[in-house]
């Protein structure tokens, strides 16, 4: 075993181009890493080892014959809420067992012509309605870094599997924060794309004028990589915008000298665990020594950012679930007439979460309540939006916490939905305006749990963002980090 499982996609990438291992070799040793330690973990709903592998030795082809891609054979785990030809895609729901996607999502599209090898499937909220994975109809996953935690949500398996060492990258999705803010309780990087920026092609839609896919990574310029291939225009989604894509891997490099960073007075309130409001401060105090002017703004409509979000999200996502009825996704649950099909086959397949969304979104939406509700979260949205084109104005980007607090134990929040929905609120602004977000790793809680911060940005100036969290990674080590049950794993495998 050459431990390289442990890689970043940059030194991975060295490595296959200097030939000191194969592809094949990799994907081996992630297979190991998972044998090891996913039985604690639980981030995989499924691996087909053997595609993997053969995919891998495709790549290894591809290389020798000077063919290599942007990601030539570099194994990739994807959420089990994008369609990969062939392969399950549950979305973490039982209403989706038995479901083989007929076609690629955009994303998976490119990352395959990228060269890029698919690993598996990771676990997931049902439908990404969550934050914490424990809405899982298959299992709840663990943070690597204290098993009796979550690993955040709902991209869990995605920040698990990377924290874990048993993917070297994963992609996610972030409706409201779905990206960053597992990445921030699991220790790793996690980019929230501009709205529009990437293709929602075979993404499975949850709240469509909310949803991007985003990569989760152990360094910025790992997410710069992956971003680099995914970012661009997209006929299947008309959504998706025709801007030209920067050279992220290049731009990243620039440096903090010269960067106006503001602190949106809002997002460092009371209610923030002091351990994370002063490991943020102190990021921003580091990025300042680094040449960055900092300045406080304001974003007064913060306050009414989860409402407007638990509105808005939950009236699309009762709209799209309506095609999940037991017709032509998934599983049936038969009925004597139709109605009764329908009937039962939802109240069966849907997990409570989902079904408490769908009632509240179609609630919002009904004759009567539409003003009062739907209309309303709209204009907060349009005000939130306003917030941040003013914030804007004097800055390049804006630093804050990625959640009030640090990744809690199992169990601890689900009796309280509400109280749930309360730990987005520094997440869900930037899906309500469409901005774009990275979080980081900006330091450890005396107890060892990772604190993530988010760098915020204007849409489509990703590389902005990126290259404040590159300046600030280069002048830290969180990010190299590791769990314990890593290393543990490191050197028994060494042994073996
Ligand atoms: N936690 C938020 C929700 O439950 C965000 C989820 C997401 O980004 N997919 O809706």
């Amino acid at each position: 075993m050459g431990n390289l499982h442990l890689e970043t996609i940059e030194s991975l990438q060295a490595k296959l181009r200097e030939g000191a291992c194969s592809s094949v070799e990799v994907v081996q040793d992630l297979l190991g890493a998972m044998e090891a330690v996913d039985g604690q973990v639980g981030a995989y709903l499924s691996v087909d080892a053997e595609t993997a592998l053969a995919e891998a030795a495709e790549a290894d082809r591809r290389r020798a014959d000077g063919k290599a891609g942007a990601l030539n054979g570099v194994p990739v785990a994807i959420k089990d809420v994008l369609n990969v030809k062939g392969q399950p895609c549950t979305c973490g729901s039982k209403i989706l067992e038995g479901f083989v996607s007929p076609y690629d999502a955009t994303v998976v599209k490119r990352l395959r012509e990228a060269g890029a090898v698919l690993l598996g499937r990771v676990n997931m909220d049902e439908f990404a309605m969550g934050s914490s994975t424990e809405n899982s109809a298959f299992r709840t996953t663990r943070n690597p870094w204290d098993l009796s935690r979550v690993p955040g949500g709902s991209s869990g398996g995605s920040a698990a599997a990377v924290a874990a060492r048993e993917a070297i990258a994963s992609l996610g999705s972030d409706t409201g924060g779905s990206v960053r803010q597992p990445a921030a309780f699991c220790g790793c990087v996690g980019l929230k794309p501009s709205y529009g920026r990437v293709s929602r092609y075979g993404l499975t839609a949850y709240a469509s004028s909310l949803d991007q896919v985003g990569p989760v990574t152990r360094t910025v310029s790992d997410a710069a990589a992956l971003l680099q291939v995914l970012a661009g225009a997209d006929p299947m989604d008309s959504t998706s915008v025709d801007a030209p894509v920067p050279d992220y891997r290049e731009e990243i490099k620039l440096g903090m000298e010269g960067l106006t960073l503001g602190l949106p007075a809002e997002y460092f309130v009371e209610g923030t665990d002091p351990e994370v409001d002063a490991a943020v401060r102190a990021a921003v105090a580091q990025c300042e020594a680094l040449g960055a002017t900092v300045r406080e703004v304001s974003l007064p409509h913060t306050p009414y950012a989860i409402a407007a979000y638990y509105i808005i999200a939950t009236a699309e996502a009762s709209a799209n679930l309506a095609r999940f009825d037991g017709v032509r996704y998934g599983r049936r649950v038969e009925g004597q007439d139709p109605i009764e099909m329908y009937g039962r086959t939802r109240a069966e397949g849907f997990g409570p979460e989902v079904k408490r969304r769908i009632v509240l979104g179609t609630y919002v939406l009904s004759s009567g309540y539409y003003d009062a509700y739907y209309l309303r979260a709209q204009k907060v949205r349009t005000l939130i939006r306003d917030d941040f084109a003013a914030a804007f104005g004097d800055c390049h980007a804006l630093i804050a916490p990625v959640s009030p607090t640090v990744a809690y134990g199992v169990g601890e929040k689900t009796g309280d939905p509400l109280q749930m929905y309360l730990g987005d609120i520094f997440t869900v602004t930037a899906n309500l305006a469409g901005l774009c977000g990275v979080a980081l790793p900006c330091g450890f809680t005396a107890g060892g749990l990772p604190i993530g911060m988010q760098v915020l940005g204007p849409a489509f100036a990703e590389e902005q963002i990126l290259r404040v969290a590159h300046a600030y990674e280069e002048a830290t080590d969180w990010h190299t980090r590791r769990p314990a049950l890593v290393e543990e794993t490191v050197s028994s495998r060494q042994e073996g």
